[in-house]
């Protein structure tokens, strides 16, 4: 223990807290109560942190915390930027003192408003107290990875949400530049400041450019088995939207019954979800309402992101009559029922990013192995930290909107790891670690290609066009 824990151990030992208050409550009583004191002095109290939305389990793991330090050793934030203050020990400590602060015998004793709350400064104690927690407190990717190591088995990244969800009502949270993509997903409906009669600009400049014979059908208009829910990353994103055209080769060459909302299409909502914005909500239920409505049977999505928030988020707003597929596990059924036949080599050496939200979130982890296995000429190495104990990119939870540079730092490790197994080609499936990962390569200069697990099999297809060809016959550097 550093001389800075010993400090902030001493200061919230309940013996010595209790001796606060004792202290406290004494000078209150002798303080002189001055009604014309009072009548010029506004009251001054902090915003109220309401915690209705944590549940029972919930307020119980920030006391099953032993601070272990286990998490710690795994944190891929922690591992680029040690502050004590982002590991999961000291955020459960201090929300428990912020609480207690609020809520406790010493709160009811002297109320926030009260003289002498203002003589001993109460408000600006807890206000610093809180905004060093949220800075924490979103200072993490919301990766999982912790939860995966926690020997008290707290479900730290739900935690770190709904705590999230708290702080945003209060008016404390989101960190300025995530506000910028959460109030973008309101106006709309997409985090990257983009007109929503641009979201299928993609499709049409693909068709024109001859790398899809049309635009895909528009399901709002005309039934279809399998709607392909694009995402807002791969649909804005110009260095990303090959994820898109790539699916669409590849449900083409598939003789999938497949549909797209085009410009109807709105965010999954994952951005407001993890950051705490309860917007999240109206969003969720809007989009449910859609797809309940289009009479699909499964919906298809090649983001990571999107898959979580659509198949294990939405449930908990609202009933959904369709199944939930990510392309992997899609494409994968393909293969096993022998719908899928390989027609070209694709001579790469590569190694697979597990995406969070694939991964640790839902155990995805084998399908998109198998099928990068079964692609003629493909020769997979795995990487170190490789499934449950994936290193995060750092581009989710809105770290890289809030901490540029740290996650291009997360972006650089993982490439390093990516690197040092000697492959080509950098695998993942979903776009949003692909653009993070891009930063890393960038950065590191490194000699890999990144490629979306879409692209890999659109050559093995023979669907790939001429470009992409030229693309993947050489390295980036
Ligand atoms: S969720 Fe990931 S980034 Fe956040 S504290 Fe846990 S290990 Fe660190
Ligand atoms: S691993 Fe779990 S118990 Fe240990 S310090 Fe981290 S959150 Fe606390």
């Amino acid at each position: 223990m550093d001389d800075k824990e010993r400090e902030e151990e001493i200061e919230e030992s309940p013996s010595d807290s209790d001796a606060g208050e004792r202290q406290e409550t004494a000078e209150a009583s002798e303080a002189p109560e001055s009604e014309d004191q009072a009548a010029v002095e506004e009251p001054e109290t902090c915003k109220r942190i309401r915690v209705q939305n944590l549940s029972p389990r919930q307020l119980l793991e920030l006391d099953t915390c032993t601070r272990c330090s286990e998490c710690v050793q795994w944190c891929p934030v922690y591992a680029q930027d040690e502050k004590d203050d982002l590991t999961p020990r000291a955020k459960a400590k201090a929300f428990r003192k912020i609480m207690r602060a609020q809520d406790g015998i010493l709160s009811m004793l002297v109320p926030p408003d009260s003289w002498l709350a203002r003589k001993l400064n109460l408000k600006s104690r807890q206000e610093k107290r809180i905004e060093r927690f949220v800075q924490g407190l979103y200072e993490c990717s919301t990766c999982g990875q912790c939860h995966y190591v926690c020997p008290s088995y707290i479900d730290t990244v739900e935690l770190w949400e709904g705590i999230r969800k708290s702080i945003v009502s209060a008016g404390y949270g989101p960190l300025e530049n995530q506000a910028a993509l959460t109030s973008s997903v309101k106006s709309y409906d997409n985090p990257w400041l983009q007109p929503r009669s641009v979201r299928d600009k993609w499709a049409k400049r693909a068709k024109k450019q001859k790398q899809i014979p049309k635009v895909p059908k528009n399901i709002s208009k005309e039934k279809a088995e399998v709607l392909y829910f694009v995402g807002c990353t791969a649909s804005f994103d110009v260095n990303i939207k090959e994820v898109a055209v790539n699916t669409v080769k590849l449900l083409n060459a598939c003789d999938v019954d497949f549909g797209m909302l085009g410009v109807k299409e709105k965010c999954c909502g994952s951005v407001l979800l993890r950051v705490g914005d309860p917007e999240y909500e109206r969003l969720a239920k809007e989009n449910i309402e859609t797809f309940n409505g289009l009479g699909i049977k499964t919906l298809v999505t090649s983001c990571s992101g999107c898959y979580k928030t659509i198949s294990q988020d939405y449930p908990k707003v609202g009933e959904m009559n369709f199944e939930i597929l990510h392309m992997v596990q899609f494409i994968d059924r393909l293969i096993q029922e022998g719908k899928i036949e390989f027609k070209r080599e694709v001579p790469m050496k590569v190694t697979y990013h597990d995406p969070c939200h694939l991964g640790r979130a839902a155990g995805i982890y084998d399908a998109p192995r198998r099928i990068l296995k079964s692609v003629p000429g493909v020769e997979f190495v795995e990487i170190e930290r490789h499934h449950e104990n994936s290193r995060c990119c750092g581009a989710g939870g809105g770290l890289k909107a809030g901490f540029p540079e740290v996650q291009q730092k997360m972006s650089q490790a993982r490439v390093r790891d990516a690197v040092a197994t000697g492959a080509t080609d950098f695998v993942t499936a979903c776009p949003f670690c692909y653009q993070g990962l891009l930063v890393g390569i960038t950065a590191e200069e490194a000699p890999l290609q990144m490629r979306d697990i879409t692209e890999i099999l659109t050559r093995a297809l023979g669907v790939a066009d001429d470009e992409e060809e030229e693309k993947g016959s050489g390295t980036e550097g």
